[in-house]
C-alpha cells in the first residue's frame, strides 16, 4: 500500500545522510502504485523526484518542496531462457529490489555477469541511470532493456543500444529525459563450474590469483570484490564512519591525448578506444577515402589528481564535518551531523586545487538536488 508523509528529512534516507526535508513523500511497493505516484506528480506543477536507495544523491538543506517517490517496488522474474544465445538466463527485476541482493543472487543460480558489481549499494532500477560499474564490470554488458515510463506518462521499453550507456552516464542521467524506470531485463551467462566472467581488473585479478582475462569461481570473485570495497569503505556498513559517503564523488576526467602528455609522467592515464567511425553518407555520394575515427582520448586517475594536488585522506577544512574518507580518496564522508552546504564546500575546495595544479576540471559523480556546487 502507497504511504505519504509529510516534512520527511531526506537525510535519513540518503547514504551520505544530508538533505532537508521533502514536503512530499511517497512510498511506493508496487508498480502500479509506482505508476500512479508518477502520473500524479507529473500532472502537479510541483517539483517530484523519484529516490531508491538514496546512493548516487547529495540533497541541498533545503530538501525538495514537492513530492519524492521512494521506489520500494521488489521481484525478480525468470524469463524464458533465451537458447543458443551466449547469456541465455534472461531476469525480469523490478526497480526498488536492492541490486547487490539481486547480485548475490545471481551468483548462489551460478549465473555470471554481475559478480563483479557486488557491494554496490542502490536499488536495480538506479543501475542503468549511471550504467554502474566496478571490478572491470558494468551494467551495459548485461543490460538488455528497461521498462519505463516516460515524460508523458507512457509505459514502453527502452532496448538498452538506445541508452547511450557510457563512463557514468546514461540518456537517463543527461539525456534530460525524467524517465522513470520500473523494471530491468537482464542477460547472464551460464558457465560450467559457476564460473565467472573473464576478470578484467588487475587489483581483482591478483587477489584471486588468476590472470587477467581468466574465469574464476562466480562465489569466489564475489567475496574478493567485497573485501576490496570493505578495505576502501565502499560497502556501506554502520560500524565504519568511512562509509556514510555517496561513493565516489567525482568521475575520473576524460582529456585529450594531448593534454594527457602535458601531465607528470607518473600521472595514471588509460587510452580509451577512439569513436567509431559515422558511416553515414549522402545518398548517391562515391565511397572515398576511409573515414576517420574520432580522437583518442585519455581517462585521468581523479584520485590521483586530488592526492597529487595536496589533499590527502582524511582531509577537512578547518570546523567542517565533511571530509575526505580515511580509506578513499575519491570519497567525501559525513563524519556526524554534516550539513549538505558542508560537502558541496569540500567538493568545491577539491575541484579548484585540482583545477589550479593541474587544469583539469573534476565532475561530481552523484546527482545534485536542489544545491549547487
Ligand atoms: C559506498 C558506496 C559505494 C558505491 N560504489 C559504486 C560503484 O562501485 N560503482 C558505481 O557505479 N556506483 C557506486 N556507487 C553509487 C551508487 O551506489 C549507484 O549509483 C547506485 O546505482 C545508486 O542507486 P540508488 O538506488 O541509491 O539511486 P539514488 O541515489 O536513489 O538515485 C540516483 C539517481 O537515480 C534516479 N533514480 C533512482 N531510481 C530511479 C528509477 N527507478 N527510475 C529513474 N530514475 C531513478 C534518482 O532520481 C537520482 O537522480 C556507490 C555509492 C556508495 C554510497
Amino acid at each position: 500500500m502507497t504511504t505519504i508523509r509529510e516534512n520527511e528529512p531526506l537525510a535519513a534516507h540518503t547514504t551520505l545522510r544530508v538533505g532537508g526535508p521533502a514536503a512530499r513523500f511517497v512510498e511506493a511497493t508496487t508498480t502500479d502504485e509506482l505508476v500512479a505516484a508518477v502520473l500524479e506528480a507529473q500532472a502537479s506543477y510541483d517539483d517530484w523526484m523519484v529516490l531508491g536507495g538514496g546512493s548516487n544523491v547529495v540533497v541541498g538543506d533545503e530538501g525538495v518542496d514537492g513530492t519524492v517517490i521512494r521506489v520500494l517496488t521488489r521481484g525478480v522474474e525468470r524469463l524464458p531462457d533465451a537458447l543458443g544465445s551466449s547469456r541465455p538466463i534472461r531476469l525480469r527485476v523490478q526497480a526498488g529490489e536492492d541490486w547487490d541482493g539481486l547480485v548475490a543472487h545471481t551468483v548462489e543460480n551460478g549465473w555470471a555477469g554481475l559478480e563483479a558489481m557486488s557491494g554496490i549499494p542502490g536499488s536495480t532500477g538506479a543501475a542503468p541511470i549511471q550504467n554502474i560499474g566496478a571490478y572491470g564490470q558494468e551494467m551495459a554488458e548485461s543490460l538488455i532493456a528497461v521498462d519505463v515510463l516516460d515524460d508523458d506518462g507512457e509505459r514502453r521499453t527502452i532496448p538498452a543500444p538506445e541508452l547511450k550507456l557510457g563512463y557514468r552516464t546514461s540518456i537517463l542521467k543527461h539525456g534530460g529525459t525524467r524517465a522513470v524506470v520500473l523494471s530491468v531485463d537482464i542477460a547472464l551467462e551460464q558457465n560450467p563450474d559457476a564460473r565467472s566472467r573473464p576478470v578484467q581488473y588487475a587489483q581483482l585479478a591478483e587477489a584471486l590469483g588468476v590472470a587477467i582475462g581468466e574465469r574464476a569461481p562466480l562465489v569466489g570473485v564475489r567475496t574478493a570484490v567485497l573485501a576490496l570495497r570493505a578495505g576502501k569503505g565502499m560497502v556501506l556498513d554502520d560500524a565504519d564512519p568511512n562509509s556514510v559517503s555517496a561513493g565516489s564523488f567525482f568521475t575520473n576526467p576524460i582529456v585529450s591525448e594531448s593534454f594527457a602528455r602535458s601531465l607528470p609522467a607518473d600521472a595514471p592515464r588509460w587510452p580509451l578506444a577512439p569513436e567509431p567511425p559515422s558511416l553515414a553518407m549522402p545518398l548517391g555520394a562515391e565511397p572515398a577515402l576511409p573515414p576517420e575515427t574520432g580522437p583518442v582520448q585519455v581517462k585521468l586517475s581523479a584520485a590521483w589528481l586530488i592526492e597529487r594536488s595536496g589533499i590527502g585522506r582524511g582531509f577537512a577544512l578547518p570546523g567542517s564535518r565533511a571530509a575526505v574518507s580515511k580509506k578513499h580518496t575519491l570519497a567525501l564522508i559525513n563524519t556526524g551531523d554534516a550539513t549538505a552546504a558542508e560537502v558541496s564546500q569540500l567538493a568545491r575546495y577539491i575541484q579548484t586545487r585540482v583545477m589550479s595544479e593541474f587544469g583539469v576540471v573534476l565532475h561530481p559523480e552523484p546527482v545534485f538536488v536542489n544545491l549547487e556546487l
